[in-house]
């Protein structure tokens, strides 16, 4: 096999993609939530239109569809190639200042603009796989938004490359942009009739060489309590406190597991993200998460048996539990079709990584989108430090990302 000669334009669409600001905002009730993550979207659309897309638009929720037409006259699976246009509400992404740090010679590196933000190669040890690489970062006041420009600038670097190569033979391929998968809503006006995709593939992962055919299971629960009021100059043996009900649930969780500060790997955790109350009623808010079903289950079992434990000092106050799916691991839907990811492994190793299988603890586009039935794992597209103003991606992992796109679409015709 001979290696592909690609004349790469990933770094210049990332530099002119994420200047643009798509932050999205979890308070709004719109789709997209911000309407500025549309200026990325005509963006998109146009330059896919220009490289011959004709299909290419962007709708009205803010999704970006395109389609490259098969060059094989082969019955080939249509594949999908997504990525997410927004960036994190949790880092400010306006006025991204990119940096490019040529031939990295090793060691710290010190943000320009703001020198108190210094990526550490103790705290980033990925950086010591990249000596010689060019890697960009922002100049330490913004987010970079490699989460998940540099997947959109991949695919759209890979398209034009298969555009100019009407020679390599590959299926329907289609193209996905999506808004707001930050705020976990990136999947929710997605059209997969209109897509008319087989599987998809998110381009949203870390480390170079990685695929991601794992992801939590998670659901939210929430425990309402309410207690007793009395005037507290005459409350002696009536009162019983909502808000110290609440605090006795949060002292008796685990403290040296369950947790995300104490876990790492394939342990799950039951998290609170939430504390409302007054003296009468007080809310806990909970994420739970874990690999497996039984995983999730033990640990609501485990939050409510600490409710009741605590509402035995409180007889006459009582707690209402809620328990809400979130998404599920895509593992089970994903292993239906073993060729998914062996193809993309394969893939993997003809860009010329070892390719790694592997889990992520949290969720993606294509948890829901596995569910919804298009199966779909996650490729790398060299992401680092995400939702941070450390956030850093190296070149030559986009170029690597650019062609495992080419390459898996390729192998979907050979197999076919
Ligand atoms: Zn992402």
């Amino acid at each position: 096999m001979t290696p592909l000669s690609i004349n790469h334009t990933v770094l210049e669409r990332f530099l002119r993609y994420v200047v643009i600001d798509t932050q999205s905002d979890p308070g709004s009730p719109t789709c997209p939530s911000t309407e500025k993550q549309k200026d990325l979207g005509r963006l998109l659309a146009g330059e896919l239109q220009a490289v011959g897309l004709a299909d290419a638009h962007l709708d009205e929720h803010g999704y970006v569809y395109a389609t490259i037409p098969a060059t094989s006259d082969k019955m080939v699976p249509v594949v999908c190639f997504c990525s997410h246009m927004d960036t994190s509400p949790d880092c400010s992404g306006k006025n991204v200042k990119p940096q490019i740090v040529r031939g990295y010679p090793g060691g710290d590196i010190v943000l320009p603009g703001d020198t108190s933000q210094v990526i550490r190669v103790r705290e980033h040890p990925a950086l010591a796989s990249q000596i010689g690489n060019d890697i960009v970062t922002t100049d330490g006041t913004t987010l970079l938004g490699a989460d998940n420009k540099a997947g959109i600038a991949e695919i759209m670097d890979a398209a034009q490359f298969l555009i100019e190569h009407p020679e390599i033979k590959h299926g329907p391929i289609k193209i996905l942009f999506t808004p707001d998968e930050e705020i976990g809503r990136g999947v929710d006006k997605v059209d997969l009739k209109k897509l008319g995709a087989d599987f998809g593939y998110t381009i949203d992962g870390e480390t170079a060489g990685q695929l991601e055919d794992e992801t939590f299971s998670a659901d939210a629960m929430t425990v309402t309590i309410t207690g007793v009021a009395a005037h507290p100059g005459f409350a002696k043996g009536k009162m019983e406190h909502a808000i110290k009900i609440a605090a006795g649930i949060v002292e008796r969780l685990p403290k040296d597991t369950c947790s995300p500060e104490t876990t790492e790997g394939r342990d799950g955790f039951l998290h609170p993200t939430g504390i409302t109350g007054s003296l009468e009623s007080a809310k806990l808010s909970f994420i739970v998460r874990d690999f497996t079903e039984e995983g999730l289950k033990d640990k609501e079992a485990l939050l409510t048996s600490i409710v009741e434990d605590v509402l035995r000092e409180f007889p006459r106050s009582s707690a209402k539990i809620e328990i809400g799916r979130q998404y599920r691991n895509m593992k089970e839907i994903v292993d239906r079709h073993p060729q998914i990811v062996v193809n993309a492994m394969e893939a993997i190793r003809r860009a010329g990584l070892t390719p790694v299988r592997t889990s992520i603890r949290g969720g993606t586009d294509g948890s829901r989108l596995s569910f919804m039935g298009l199966p779909c794992p996650n490729i790398f597209a060299g992401e680092h430090a995400f939702h941070s103003r450390l956030e850093w991606i190296s070149v030559q992992d986009m170029e690597a990302a650019v062609r495992t796109i080419v390459h898996l679409a390729m192998i979907f015709e050979e197999n076919a």
